[in-house]
């Protein structure tokens, strides 16, 4: 349990800016996380690792030179909002791109995606990252759609190497995957953790029992054994591992590894010294080479009893990057070469962000989206008892209430912003954030993304035209397939969506209002077919079958929705 705080809500925040002010050489606070406290050089690409808190010293403790250029951080065990990572991106980015890197986790997978939506729409070159060692969460044929676990350490640790040795975007992008693909964890858990506040732990593992296979947020093991002595555990860590060796002499593999003995929370290091002991043995005994081991806290849950072993398969380009030097909070090795590093010379905050001008044609634009997305919230609030009804049969039951909170920060915030002279593009852009930041779940991020992309469509300095709109829809719908991920046939708003932007675009009709009618009404159609089908994706998945019968509501939502742009825009 946590002994120390003054407020469960404020704890994470607290902790960070204890940090920040304990390593101000190194760190400053900006929101939504922490960056250096130096400029990037113009040109360098910056690395952006993120997450939920409670993992210290990831991610905030990585942040400095030799590693991340700055660290979103999120709530305890959940994902920073799509904002707080654009956030510190524009104050980590200094026009040599992005690599976005964090665990691969469905939340930060939508909340990092859609922050790399909006920011490509404003010329960043942004690349992402997912990092997926554990092997206890997917098979190896699919090692880059496993969970990231303490594999977060080297492929940071080598990205940021490679971009302070003068490494493009590219490059730095190429050996992050690269050490993404060499590395792979596993680890045993002896009893969960506890939520700052809470008195139960997430979940308890059996007296005389591990949980084998963990998660990092709670997530229980895969499985259960009798815990066994330090060696046993060693041996079954190593030999989990090992099965997935690369051939020694092929692509550059010798037979020397980077190793990552971590420590969860509350195992002491005498405790992982001891296993490590026996793991060195085991090394030694199959002609391995370990490359300056680490022993210790990198990937923490909280106070969670248990540990994780980690190996690198090294060759020669990674081992020079582990072994670089770096300088940050958590993490030092080496001396820095003296490079001068310029001051920052400001913080980025949104609150100091004026509103591009606009001309009078796009200010009546923003205008009319106000009034859609006012529409848009009268049709959400009308059904939201009818969608959290249909979300409940196989899911959590929040998509009503969901759409309901979204819709409505996002007719807000494009209301403020049509108030205060803003053009189509940026009222678009802002109510797609505020969307996100208002809905939470999966269904709140793709649409504020789609709201994001179809901004980008949009000028502030030019009327729209009929084609403008429905180049604009159909943007939208790419950006929910591109972050989302599902195919039609998943049972999401995908199986909606895409016929409705496939009659859309081969709509013959020239005026955008009838053509969206038109379309709508195939989207409706599709949506009431989604009820023959079983959930493959989100929530709903692990409850696919009881999903039988009833429409997809992500997908009747949709439809929903775009029945009435229609009839709005054809007025
Ligand atoms: P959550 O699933 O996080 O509770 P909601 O309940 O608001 O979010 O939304 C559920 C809907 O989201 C589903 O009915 C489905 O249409 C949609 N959805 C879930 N995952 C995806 C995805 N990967 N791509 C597109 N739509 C999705
Ligand atoms: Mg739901």
């Amino acid at each position: 349990m946590t002994y120390l705080l003054n407020s469960p809500d404020d704890f994470a925040d607290e902790a960070i800016r204890g940090l920040v002010a304990a390593h101000p050489d190194l760190l400053v606070e900006v929101a939504g996380g922490v960056a250096r406290s130096t400029q990037t050089p113009p040109g360098q690409p910056a690395l952006v690792i993120g997450g939920g808190s409670g993992h210290y010293p990831a991610f905030a403790g990585w942040v400095g030179p030799g590693m991340g250029h700055g660290a979103p951080c999120g709530n305890i065990f959940s994902s920073p909002s799509a904002s707080e990572v654009y956030s510190v991106v524009r104050n980590a980015e200094n026009g040599g791109g992005v690599i976005l890197g964090f665990g691969n986790y469905a939340g930060d997978v939508l909340h990092f995606g859609l922050a790399a939506e909006k920011l490509r729409h404003e010329g960043v070159d942004v690349r992402i990252v997912t990092v997926s060692d554990d092997v206890a969460s997917n098979t190896p044929e699919n090692h880059r759609d496993r969970r990231g676990v303490a594999g977060d350490l080297p492929v940071f640790k080598i990205a940021g190497a490679a971009i302070e040795a003068g490494a493009d975007l590219d490059e730095a992008e190429r050996l992050a995957w690269k050490a993404n693909d060499a590395t792979r964890s596993f680890g045993v858990a002896f009893d969960g953790c506890t939520l700052p506040g809470a008195d139960e732990a997430l979940f308890h593992v059996e007296k005389g029992q591990m949980g084998i296979g963990l998660g990092i947020h709670g997530e229980p093991g895969v499985r259960d054994a009798g815990i066994g002595s330090a060696a046993d555990i060693a041996d079954l860590l190593f030999d989990s591992l090992m099965a997935e060796e690369p051939p020694r002499g092929r692509d550059g593999y010798t037979g020397r590894v980077a190793v990552i003995l971590n420590g969860l929370g509350t195992v002491k290091y005498e405790e992982l010294f001891v296993v490590y002991a026996r793991i060195a043995e085991r090394l030694q005994d199959n002609g391995l080479t370990a490359v300056r081991p680490e022993v210790g806290e990198f990937v923490t849950s909280l106070d969670m009893a248990g540990l994780s072993l980690t190996l690198v398969f090294l060759d020669e380009e990674l081992e020079k990057l582990w072994l670089a030097p770096v300088e940050t909070p958590a993490y030092r090795r080496g001396t820095m070469p003296a490079v001068h590093r310029p001051a920052r010379t400001g913080i980025w905050d949104k609150a100091t962000v004026a509103i591009p001008e606009a001309t009078g044609e796009s200010r009546a634009c923003a205008r009319t989206i106000a009034d859609v997305l006012e529409t848009f919230h009268q049709v959400c609030t009308d059904n939201e008892e009818r969608l959290g009804r249909l979300d409940a049969v196989a899911g959590d039951g929040d998509h009503g209430q969901g759409m309901t909170f979204g819709s409505r920060g996002a007719a807000r915030a494009a209301r403020t912003a049509a108030d205060q002279d803003a053009g189509a593009r940026t009222t678009l852009l802002m109510a797609g954030e505020a969307w996100a930041d208002s809905a939470g779940g999966t269904s709140g991020a793709l649409w504020g993304a789609a709201l994001t992309s179809a901004g980008g469509v949009f000028s502030d300095t030019a009327g729209i035209g009929e084609r403008d709109i429905v180049d604009a829809v159909a943007a939208g719908i790419d950006a929910v397939l591109r972050l989302g991920g599902a195919q039609p046939g998943d049972k999401t708003m995908v199986d909606a969506a895409v016929p409705f932007r496939d009659a859309l675009t081969e709509a013959s009709d020239t005026d955008a209002g009838p053509a969206i009618t038109a379309a709508a009404r195939v989207a409706c159609e599709a949506a009431e077919k989604t009820a023959d089908i079983t959930a493959r994706l989100g929530r709903a998945r692990v409850l696919g079958e009881k999903s039988l019968g009833t429409p997809d509501p992500g997908a009747l939502s949709f439809s929903l929705l775009m029945t009435a742009l229609g009839e709005q825009l054809s007025r």
